[in-house]
């Protein structure tokens, strides 16, 4: 009653007002009153620790952490804190959100990704701050955790490993400001269940910032069933956000075990202060048994795990050892020869009955391990993936060693689908790199007659091929197994390993064919699960690369104008106008491989498509554009251009159209508005002018006041500016001005060639123009990556320097097979006509929809767009035709253009079906 009384005055003082309302707390005596947070703290509080915490705060409220932290509130007069009651109080914003530890259900993957996320964030935002006050003894710094050895004997033992075998290596790392206390009851979980605040600035400290994550990790997982497991997805999101090196995550197991080391013993100590404080329990819930459930010293599987999660190799020295196996003497495990054994499917079945030989793939996800023994950790989840071979022999075939080793272990394991007899040898590589292999399998006299250390030098026997009685109940066959690492098993090692955790084993046990060396290869490679694509991908691959859709698309086939995901679901595909004449045409495919079968080389041998497909092409475009160059892409294709431009005129300034794209290459990211002014983008470089993206066909006057010597270069449609058409007569004057100021005129037509806009093959003859230069990529190829230039025999004759044009892959016999026969499909399927008609139709139907957020629809033949009043109502139209199975896309300056730029080959029911889906998207909320 006395504290609510103090509240309520200081609340006063800070022009609060309401009803304060208690909520449980450690040391301070916290209220909620009007949207804040209300601290009272007691007579005797370190003034200089307050100072720290609200200079953390407000140091972090001035970055951008990522998720949301308590702000400071400043009294009427303006100070920090107000004397009460010989203590003080002080007032943070209420930040709301429900606390990780009360959360109806265990956090899922994303809810912990997005936790790892946060931490990293804020351990962020906090590395380039600095108090006098942040050196300070805290009990909860782990740099002193070995102060509490003796607080807890449950606490003890991690409390001496981490002083003997950690603190000395978490002393070399970096030490930053970190929050240090990401427990359940300082995380905030949103509506939509992911993480949106973290609070409690009270033991910031300086440490090592895997330290600080080690403590979201400790109490996350108090909450898991699986935890060693389940945690991975929170420490993958903090290393998305701040990437961890090796050194940092070999600590984090010990750490995490130390923390919860720390908070028993803490709790024991606090206990002892203060018998009636209920609150120091409330985080030991779970604490003392994920410690007795984790051990002293972490599992070797666990360290790996944490690796993989963060796309590094599992086993530090797999490398190592499948190198020294490329290159390795090894001699034959069997007398029969394997080159020409069939590989047999056992997917399904096991091996067949007396047969031989014969082989059963590596990473062959399997249904037969039916036993109990194959049961795995997570709910439901079973080991199916096969990490050996299998060599189908005749019972008692002789099995050798095929490099020198020694017996590590070796024994009979007699229950159905186990070994029977299983023998493991110890090899080293030159450099002392200790790995294993394994033979599955054997007799029981094998397993009897070999003791532990016995060295067998190549080609010594190692045993005999078991029968069924004495092989686990299968047809015989060996089981030949690499290990990187037996993870401390021996002859217990599991040949069969969990298909989500399919980079883990592939480490584990590298692929066997290393050791046979049969040249037909045995992997079986499996797809993954859709969740495990994607958490694979994260670690492994840039994240500047984006994935289409709030639940990204797998795509495994496409035909025509629809593409199909893994489960066999139809989408009309709106976006893919780089599948020109339809996916995977088979035209285009056998001219393709039929060409790949017989030759691929360069250009510096004469050959007949290089030639055939430059007339081809040329055919297509008017005078004088007759010099054809061959390229990979379309950024290739508009760097040369630039290049072209520049040796002609002497000049490498380059005049642009403002949101204009040209492509990925740093010379084209310089010259594309869309970039340089985006996110990430460094500005206009000097050589580069901006043209306004035209509205009337006077604003070429644009270009006559900007245009110097050097490049002048639009896309013909102005595509990612929002599906532009140029206005009539645009072209004509922007192309006269920029030529009298001494620019070649370059048309990109990357996006918008071959027909696609329908009353003309080009874009730029829409215009009634003839450019210097046209650049094409995108459909040239129907998917096949090759790009080409097309200029004057004057602008080529500059060109002729002196120095080669040489492009290893540019104008190679494949790319050409594959172009000649995308010319050939669009005449011979009158696709240009098929554009203009459908084209026209489906926009008249859109300029039907009468959606109130649509403010226009343009374009020309199967170039569309649809422009909305604002990028919320277009992304949300583009999810739900997306959910409908009609694929579309956003673009333009503000992302509220809907592009349609289908593979022309698109029906008119599909059309039907894009309008009618589109027209159902608009009509919902965003
Ligand atoms: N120019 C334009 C107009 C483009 O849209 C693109 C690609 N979106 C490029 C050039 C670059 O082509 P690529 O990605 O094949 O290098």
């Amino acid at each position: 009653m006395r504290c609510l009384h103090l509240a309520r005055s200081a609340a006063e003082r800070f022009g609060l007002e309401g009803v304060a309302v208690p909520l449980p707390g450690e040391l301070d005596r916290n209220f909620a009153i009007g949207g804040h947070v209300l601290k009272l703290h007691a007579a005797g509080t370190d003034p200089g620790w307050l100072d720290l915490l609200d200079a953390a705060m407000e140091h972090v409220a001035a970055r951008s952490p990522g998720v949301a932290t308590p702000h400071l509130v400043r009294a009427l007069d303006g100070s920090r804190r107000v004397a009460v009651d010989g203590g003080f109080a002080r007032v943070l914003t209420w930040v709301p959100g429900t606390p990780w530890g009360r959360l109806p259900a265990p956090p899922g993957a994303e809810a912990l990704r997005h936790l790892g996320r946060a931490v990293a964030g804020l351990d962020a935002a906090l590395a380039d701050f600095d108090h006098p006050r942040l050196d300070r003894r805290l009990r909860w710094n782990m740099l002193g955790a070995a102060d509490l050895r003796g607080a807890a004997p449950a606490a003890t033992p991690v409390l001496e490993s981490f002083a003997a075998e950690v603190l000395p290596d978490l002393r070399e790392l970096p030490a930053q400001a970190i929050h240090n206390d990401a427990n359940e009851h300082n995380i905030l979980v949103g509506q939509d269940g992911l993480v949106s605040g973290l609070i409690d600035f009270g033991d910031v400290c300086r440490a090592p910032r895997v330290c600080g994550l080690a403590v979201a990790c400790a109490y996350a997982m108090t909450g898991l069933d699986v935890p060693e497991r389940e945690i991975l997805p929170l420490v993958a999101g903090y290393h998305a956000v701040a990437p961890l090196d090796p050194h940092e995550l070999a600590l984090l197991p010990a750490l995490i075990r130390t923390r919860l080391a720390m908070s028993v013993a803490m709790a024991a100590l606090q206990h002892a202060e203060q018998p009636d404080n209920a609150y120091v329990l409330i985080s030991q819930r779970g604490v003392t048994a994920l410690l007795q459930r984790l051990g002293v010293a972490a599992s070797e599987l666990e360290r790996l795990r944490l690796r993989a999660a963060c796309g590094y190799e599992p086993v530090p020295h797999a490398r190592a050892v499948r190198a020294y196996l490329a290159t390795a003497d090894a001699g034959p495990v069997c007398g029969s020869p394997l080159d020409d054994a069939p590989a047999i499917d056992f997917s399904g079945h096991g091996p067949p009955p007396g047969g031989g030989p014969a082989l059963g793939r590596y990473l062959e996800d399997r249904r037969l391990y039916t036993s109990a023994a194959f049961e795995a950790e997570l709910a439901g989840e079973r080991r199916t993936l096969h990490l050996g071979v299998d060599i189908v022999l005749p019972p008692g075939e002789p099995i050798l060693a095929p490099l020198d080793g020694i017996v590590r272990d070796a024994k009979f394991r007699p229950a159905a689908q186990d070994w029977g007899g299983v023998v493991v040898l110890d090899h080293l590589t030159p450099d002392g790199t200790r790995f294993h292999t394994l033979y599955g399998h054997l007799d029981r006299a094998s397993t009897e007659r070999l003791p532990v250390g016995r060295a067998l030098a190549r080609g010594a026997t190692i045993g005999h091929l078991g029968d069924e009685r004495e092989n686990g109940g299968w047809a015989p066959h060996l089981h030949l197994q690499l290990l990187t690492t037996d993870l401390g098993r021996g002859a217990d090692a599991h040949g069969v390993g969990t298909l989500a955790e399919r980079d883990v084993w592939e480490s584990v046990s590298p692929d066997p064919n290393l050791l046979l060396g049969l040249p037909h290869g045995l992997r079986a490679d499996p797809p993954r699960a859709p969740t495990d694509l994607r958490a694979a991908r994260r670690a492994s691959l840039s994240r500047a690369l984006s994935l289409a859709y709030g639940e990204p698309l797998e795509i495994v086939r496409g035909a025509g104008a629809r593409l199909y995901d893994e489960r066999g679901r139809a989408y009309v595909d709106l976006v893919n106008n780089v599948a020109h004449v339809g996916h995977a045409h088979p035209r285009v495919v056998a001219a393709a491989a039929e060409q790949m079968a017989r030759l691929n080389t360069n250009t510096r041998y004469l050959h007949e498509l290089l030639v055939t497909y430059a007339k081809r092409l040329t055919a297509t475009l008017p005078d004088p554009l007759s010099v054809v160059f061959l390229v990979n892409s379309g950024s290739e294709a508009n760097d040369l251009a630039l290049r072209l431009a520049r040796t002609h005129t002497g000049s490498r300034d380059v005049l642009v159209l403002d949101h204009a794209y040209h492509g990925n290459l740093s010379s084209l990211i310089d010259i594309s508005p869309y970039k340089f002014d985006g996110p990430g983008g460094a500005g206009r470089p000097e050589h580069v002018r901006v043209a306004r993206l035209p509205r009337r066909a006077e604003d070429a006057e644009d270009v006559g006041r900007l245009a110097r010597p050097g490049a002048f270069i639009v896309e013909s449609l102005p595509g990612v500016a929002g599906q532009i058409v140029l206005p009539d007569g645009y072209l004509g004057s922007a192309h006269a001005h920029a030529r009298a100021s001494g620019a070649v005129c370059i048309a990109d037509e990357v996006q918008v060639g071959f027909g696609r806009v329908g009353r003309t093959f080009w874009g730029f003859e829409l215009q009634g123009v003839v450019p210097d230069i046209v650049t094409l990529g995108k459909p040239i190829g129907n998917g096949h990556p090759i790009g080409a230039v097309v200029t004057t025999p004057a602008i080529a004759r500059s060109f002729e320097t002196g120095m080669e044009y040489f492009n290893t892959f540019g104008g190679n016999p494949v790319s050409c097979a594959a172009a000649l026969a995308v010319l050939d499909v669009i005449a011979d399927e009158r696709l240009q006509a098929h554009a203009a008609r459908l084209g026209r139709n489906l926009k008249q139907r859109l300029e039907a929809l009468t959606a109130p957020q649509i403010t226009d629809v343009r374009g020309e033949g199967l170039f569309l767009g649809v422009e909305l009043t604002d990028a919320d109502h277009a992304t949300a139209a583009v999810e739900h035709a997306r959910r409908q199975g009609v694929l579309l896309s956003t673009d333009g300056p503000r992302r509220n253009v809907i592009k349609l730029k289908p593979p022309l080959v698109i029906t008119e029911a599909d059309a039907d079906r894009c309008v009618k889906t589109l027209d159902a998207a608009l009509a919902q909320r965003p």
